[in-house]
């Protein structure tokens, strides 16, 4: 495996693939890598001729400081597992080979149709600008035939969607398909985070109520409303002392908008573990 930290360098491979007309992958990350990324670049290996992963902690995409500071990083476990997984090229590039001056310090304007104005893009103000800023550059830069995104973070996966199929931005990137990948949990019905680490041990077995909580709310809606569920739903986790809720939202899975019915429905939560911030949803 390659390690690239140059735009020049990642531009020229990227011709030589596509003069062998080898299909490429690409695998968005901000590294401290686990086996839920590993379940996306797994697939990437498998379903293209050339993979690349880029490993880079977007700084556009945090409202919060501390948050950033904080982030996990992980450089030289993160080489190893990609290695390991048969990945062709590492994309680790520092901020200022991303973006400008100007670009890191003005938020990125782009049309969401609404989709940014509910759960994570209502909480974190500017979020997904930084999302789709660092997005459509490793595209442009990639042309990668498939992108690979995790179902953990829905809403962000609904907005790769709509920046590609209907956004102004729609058609820019040839064929390229978005790839949506389930979420992965360990053992214990945990949803894998790289920020999972900055868990302690007895904070790990409490966030295990989340995902119990969520798998119980499938059997409730067999029974209740959507806002029965959703009131229950947010009461049982902040029952759980070192649980609190920021929100929990059952919307349409291609919309955003909440919904009275669970056709179609995804509820995503938000739920602080201590201080750890963790989001994950669930499928009705
Ligand atoms: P991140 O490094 O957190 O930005 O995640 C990079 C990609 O991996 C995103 O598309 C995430 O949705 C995806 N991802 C992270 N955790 C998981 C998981 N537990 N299961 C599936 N995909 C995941």
């Amino acid at each position: 495996m390659q390690i690239i930290s140059t735009k020049q360098e990642l531009l020229s491979i990227v011709e030589a693939c596509k003069a062998q007309h080898q299909t490429i992958g690409l695998v968005p990350t901000m590294g401290a890598l686990h086996q839920g990324h590993a379940s996306l670049v797994t697939r990437s290996v498998k379903e293209n001729d050339v993979t690349f992963v880029s490993v880079f902690v977007n700084p556009t995409q945090f409202n919060n400081k501390e948050d950033l500071v904080k982030y996990p990083r992980n450089a030289a476990a993160d080489a190893d597992l990609l290695q390991q997984l048969g990945v062709n090229y590492m994309f680790a590039p520092q901020p200022e080979e991303m973006y400008s001056d100007e670009e890191m310090n003005t938020t990125f304007r782009f049309d969401f149709a609404g989709l940014d104005a509910v759960m994570e893009g209502k909480m974190r103000p500017g979020h997904f600008n930084g999302v789709v800023q660092v997005v459509s550059r490793l595209f442009y830069l990639v042309r990668p035939n498939r992108a690979y995104f995790g179902e953990k973070d829905f809403q962000q996966l609904c907005i790769i969607h709509h920046m590609v199929e209907r956004s102004s931005l729609k058609g820019t990137f040839g064929d390229l398909q978005i790839v949506d990948c389930p979420i992965y949990r360990g053992a214990d019905g945990l949803a894998l985070s790289s920020r999972n680490a900055r868990l302690s041990e007895e904070e790990r077995e409490t966030a295990v109520n989340i995902s119990r909580v969520l798998f119980l709310s499938r059997a409730w809606a067999k029974k209740y409303s959507v806002s029965e569920v959703q009131q229950m739903v947010v009461d049982t986790i902040n029952s759980v002392p070192g649980l609190e809720v920021e929100y929990y939202e059952i919307v349409d899975r291609t919309t955003l908008q909440p919904t009275d019915t669970f056709a179609h429905a995804v509820g995503c939560v938000t739920v602080y573990c201590g201080p750890v911030r963790l989001i994950d949803n669930i499928q009705y």
